[in-house]
């Protein structure tokens, strides 16, 4: 099995384990943003977000707001900047979907995920309608 998640999950390549339920699994980040930086997986090898079944859903979630006060906590941070990669032209490496938990410090100026967004584009009234349209149309 080559995906290095599933093989963390299946205890054959070592990792930080900081928090496990049933059908999830959170462990330090090997290369952190930030002292403490986590990510919480789903058991199961599912790779983008829109893969996962409801209950591996809800797993990856319950995991998230169970580690996400206590990695806080650890390492005595102000905040957390929760989030996902989601998909290879978003920036995701590893293709087993991961929340990342990323401690946050006040003052430490790595700023909001609005951040990564430089060129905003701008939408009329219509073209938001077309989109929120599209968005409920679709057939999944
Ligand atoms: P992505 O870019 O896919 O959202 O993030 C992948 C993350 O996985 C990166 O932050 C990277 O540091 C982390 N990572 C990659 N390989 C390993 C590993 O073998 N062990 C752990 N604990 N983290 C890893
Ligand atoms: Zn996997």
């Amino acid at each position: 099995m080559s995906c290095i998640f599933c093989r963390i999950v299946d205890g054959d390549l070592p990792s930080r384990t900081v928090y496990e339920s049933s059908e999830a699994l959170a462990f330090l980040d090997a290369n952190p943003l930030t002292k403490g930086h986590t990510l919480v997986v789903p058991k199961d090898h599912y790779e983008t977000v829109g893969d996962l079944p409801p209950e591996a859903a809800g797993a990856v979630f319950e995991a998230v707001s169970a580690v996400t006060p206590r990695v806080e906590a650890a390492v005595d941070a102000d905040a957390t900047t929760v989030a996902v990669n989601n998909g290879e032209a978003a920036g995701q490496e590893v293709p087993h979907t991961h929340v990342h938990v990323v401690p946050r410090f006040e003052g430490d100026g790595n700023g909001p995920i609005h951040r990564l967004f430089s060129a905003r584009p701008s939408l009329s009234d219509a073209e938001l309608d077309d989109i929120a349209a599209a968005i409920r149309d679709v057939e999944v």
